[in-house]
């Protein structure tokens, strides 16, 4: 079996990353949008995106913008 590039990143990803499951910052935010409407929406974005929802309790940047966000859509939805 050969090893592919990325297959490579891909393990040096696992292994930078203290649980297999944990996203970073560039992947909460790349949810983070859908994360607000489902919150928004009444729904429950903590079952539809546990990994997002795992991530805001432990990096207060990203909770920041997650704020920012709903401040930001909030204020839309009002306007509108
Ligand atoms: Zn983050």
């Amino acid at each position: 079996m050969k090893l592919t590039p990325d297959m490579l990143r891909q393990m040096v990803r696992m292994a930078v990353r203290t649980r297999p499951d944990e996203i970073d910052c560039q992947e909460c935010f790349e949810e983070l949008d859908r994360f607000a409407e489902l919150h928004l929406a009444g729904k429950s974005p903590e079952e539809a995106l546990p990994l997002v929802q795992d991530h805001l309790k432990r990096c207060s940047d990203c909770r920041d913008e997650f704020e920012a966000l709903l401040d930001a859509l909030r204020a839309t939805s009002a306007a509108a």
